[in-house]
């Protein structure tokens, strides 16, 4: 069942100065203090180098003394390729939850820019079922981790290709969802990138999958508002799921 108030009193996905965000983690969690927030989940962007994560995971752990708000220390990573690889430094310590991100389009040989992938499917070079293929089987790859995987903002990355998430295949979809459910991993319904829409989450809840709200925030001012993910919500929970 969605419990759609109780789920709008998260917010799972706000950046800080850490990476690319404008709010210290401090202002972040004193915003969700403020509008009642019961819980946030601090995610920085990283790279294979990123040298910074152990300060960052220290920091979330002290904030965690100081604040009623229950919060998470994540980091959100590109997918790379359909081997699951993520662009992650080796070393996680402190970190509870990893969010893997359709940032460029991860093919068998590598990420590959959106604008590149673009002009090979108009060209007719590159069939645009094949890119589907390989961005699912990346995000399906990237849940047989130790830590607990995310899917951040699932197919975000489609429109930059001129397609839509309506696009995908429903086979497809529910492969990924029974992927995510065998893992154990969660997948988020993102404010800012407007994705996924309910018809591609309802797999994932009929297969009892954890579906997360974040407002993807690069400033405090954003964190907890919700418009889109509301109304995704509600369009879930107003139709009974199917069994699986
Ligand atoms: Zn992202
Ligand atoms: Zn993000």
């Amino acid at each position: 069942m969605i419990e759609v108030d109780k789920l709008l009193l998260q917010d799972t996905h706000v950046h800080s100065t850490f990476s690319d965000g404008a709010g210290t983690l401090a202002e972040n969690v004193a915003e969700a203090e403020r509008i009642g927030l019961q819980s946030l989940t601090c995610v920085d962007h990283v790279r294979r180098d990123t040298a910074w994560l152990p300060s960052y995971a220290a920091a979330v752990g002290e904030m965690r003394g100081a604040t009623a708000v229950e919060l998470q220390c994540a980091v959100e990573a590109k997918l790379l390729d359909t081997s699951g690889a993520l662009d992650l430094p080796a070393d996680l310590t402190g970190v509870d939850l990893i969010y893997a991100a359709d940032h460029q389009v991860p093919m068998p040989g590598g990420p590959r820019s959106p604008t590149e992938i673009r002009t090979s499917i108009e060209s007719g070079e590159l069939d645009p079922l094949v890119v589907m293929c390989s961005l699912v089987t990346s995000t399906a790859m990237a849940l047989r981790r130790r830590q607990q995987v995310v899917i951040a903002h699932l197919f975000s990355v489609l429109p930059k290709l001129g397609m839509s998430e309506d696009d995908v295949p429903a086979q497809l979809i529910q492969a990924l969802a029974a992927a995510t459910a065998a893992h154990g991993a969660w997948i988020e319904v993102n404010e800012l990138c407007c994705c996924p829409a309910a018809r591609t989450l309802r797999p994932f809840a009929a297969c009892g999958v954890p579906i997360l709200v974040g407002t993807d925030s690069h400033q405090a001012q954003t964190i907890g508002r919700y418009d889109y993910c509301e109304a995704v919500l509600h369009e879930l929970a107003a139709v009974p799921l199917a069994p699986v």
